[in-house]
């Protein structure tokens, strides 16, 4: 828990569980709170809340809930003061030294910064060889027949690595030794172990930054006819390319804004598409999409547009990315450009040549990857049976990930009218693949929060929340023993207990009191819809608790009096049964 006055507890007054959460989910305002779709189990439609005054997320799916920093625990998988510091980076809080961190915790966090560091020393050794030297003038004619202006140059940060071999090195070696520069994966070693040099060599260089702007790689490419064409910086401990998307540290906003990103193949093609002024785009910068980048992705939008290149590698690259992206509930379309002249365009020719408002009309044309994909279909062979056959056996996969059985009925029919498969036979094709899908993951009715009476449901509330009546409303509460034997009991309790301290609530230290499922029903209540309370209404609940109490008394003595007791006792009895009856129908 985070102590009062203590670094968690700073954290959490500064940090906006709406951001934080936001960078993992994509929230929409909705009445008091935020919702989105749940990260934490499968769902269709948005259950999971976050509340931004009290701080605290909440899934009425699943029942999980707490604050910034359960959450940021949940989602990273890390411990509290890792969560602590997660959060601290994401709000731009300075974070103490940790004197409780590992010393090979220590070392390996030095080393990253260290190698963030070297990058940055070798992005402004590239940018300065490509500015004033001689080699670096070729490439720069080179860049310039490519269309690359200086503004272009400057704002991507694109630079050289000239050809010597160690140039590099040796400006790098003046500073870090070499153990560190092999790791950087700036730095090659020759096979027998000997000889260190430049990795990249005679090669146009672009900086490749994380999700935070930091650069972590660099990719390069060939000046000459060198092979390969491009080069990329080896993993590395602060490099692994499935977790890196080129220029998403740019592009978060725009991705928020626009709800979709344009997926390219290299950051020639996000270059261009960027300067013509579409910053939704991202390029997966490898051979093709893995998990991690999606779900990195998945952050910001759920829509995609992939945009790959025409030629066969770019079309198994789009094909496999559209397997995970539909995985992970994507809605994508694919942009498949045409040719331009007899060239095969990918997006950089293309807005070189055709220009940004014709690829921006694409854009705007692409068709859902169903169309792509029975194009596709159409290609192959479809002549024979077999052909035909293999035709949906292409397509099966794709179709049977389609969340929505109307669609996939509909597409059914048009793949069957395309293909001149005959649509019984596809259609048992598909139904038998649907039921192959793995299902959603149904909650389980234990997990959905008790129903707890109106008033009751109210009252805590209150206790949670009227900043002026609280303490009076849970002295008075407390004294009548007005929630004694409800089911909410625990409930009441706890928030008449953090009332009486005269503290504001903190809703997470009181749910850390009860169990779980006291604790889902708090938030659940506490994420309700509700007006302003007020001290009369408060009263007016009170006087509800008050009269069920004297029924419930009511029944009890009535069950004592039929239960023969002695004399004098049953005298008692009768009389307090004429007091509680009077008592009922004067609240009546
Ligand atoms: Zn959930």
């Amino acid at each position: 828990m985070a102590e009062a006055g203590s670094f968690a507890d700073r954290v959490k007054q500064q940090a906006d569980i709406v951001r934080v959460i936001g960078e993992y989910v994509r929230l929409k305002k909705s009445g008091q709170n935020f919702t989105g779709l749940c990260p934490f189990h499968a769902e269709k439609s948005p259950s999971f809340a976050v509340h931004p005054t009290k701080q605290i997320y909440h899934c009425f799916g699943c029942g999980v809930g707490g604050d910034v920093f359960k959450f940021v625990m949940e989602m990273e998988k890390c411990a509290f003061p890792e969560a602590i510091r997660v959060v601290a980076e994401k709000c731009g809080i300075a974070v103490p030294r940790q004197k409780d961190r590992s010393p090979e915790e220590r070392k390996e966090n030095q080393q990253r910064s260290v190698l963030v560091e070297m990058h940055r020393e070798a992005q402004t050794f590239f940018v300065k060889q490509l500015e004033g030297t001689l080699e670096g003038k070729a490439a720069r004619g080179y860049l310039e027949d490519r269309g690359l202006d200086k503004e272009t140059i400057a704002r991507f940060g694109i630079g050289y690595a000239p050809s010597g071999g160690d140039i590099l090195l040796r400006f790098l070696k003046q500073k870090y030794p070499e153990k560190l520069l092999v790791e950087s994966g700036l730095v090659s070693r020759d096979q027998n172990g000997g000889r260190f040099f430049d990795r990249f060599r005679r090669r146009i260089t672009f900086p490749i930054s994380n999700e935070s702007g930091k650069i972590v790689a660099f990719g390069a490419r060939a000046l000459g006819d060198d092979m390969p064409k491009y080069l990329n910086s080896p993993e590395t401990p602060i490099y692994s390319k499935s977790n890196v998307l080129y220029h998403m540290d740019r592009a978060k906003d725009a991705l928020r804004r626009q709800d979709f990103a344009i997926l390219v193949e290299g950051y020639m093609d996000a270059i261009a598409v960027a300067r013509a002024g579409i910053s939704n785009v991202v390029a997966s910068c490898g051979t093709s999409l893995a998990e991690p980048q999606i779900k990195l992705l998945g952050r910001f939008t759920r829509r995609v547009i992939v945009n790959y290149d025409p030629d066969t590698a770019g079309q198994t690259a789009t094909e496999r990315s559209l397997s995970l992206l539909l995985e992970q509930d994507f809605e994508v379309r694919v942009l498949a450009l045409p040719p331009v002249g007899n060239k095969k365009a990918d997006p950089d020719l293309f807005i070189r040549e055709r220009g940004k408002d014709e690829y921006l009309r694409l854009l705007k044309e692409a068709p859902p990857y169903v169309d792509y994909l029975i194009a596709r279909a159409r290609q192959m062979d479809l002549t024979t049976g077999e052909g035909k056959q293999r035709a949906l056996n292409f397509l099966l996969p794709y179709i049977q990930k389609i969340p929505s059985g109307i669609l996939r009925s509909e597409w059914a029919t048009r793949i069957a009218q395309q293909l001149r498969i005959d649509e019984p036979l596809l259609r048992s094709a598909l139904s038998k693949a649907a039921k192959e899908r793995r299902s959603e993951i149904k909650t389980a009715p234990e997990l959905i929060g008790r129903a707890a009476k109106p008033v009751e449901r109210r009252l805590i509330r209150m206790l949670a929340e009227a900043e002026g009546f609280r303490h009076d409303l849970a002295q008075q509460l407390q004294n009548a023993h007005l929630y004694h034997g409800l089911e909410t009991e625990k409930i009441f309790a706890a928030l008449v207990l953090a009332s009486l301290s005269g503290q504001p609530l903190q809703a997470t230290e009181v749910g850390a009191l009860l169990e779980e499922r006291d604790r889902r029903l708090l938030f659940e209540i506490l994420f309700e819809e509700a007006n302003e309370p007020t001290w009369e209404e408060a009263m007016s609940c009170i006087e509800a608790l008050q009269h069920r109490q004297a029924e419930h008394e009511l029944a009890d003595v009535q069950r004592s009096i039929e239960a023969n007791p002695a004399a004098p006792e049953l005298r008692g009895l009768l009389e307090k049964k004429q007091e509680l009856m009077r008592r009922l129908a004067a609240a009546r």
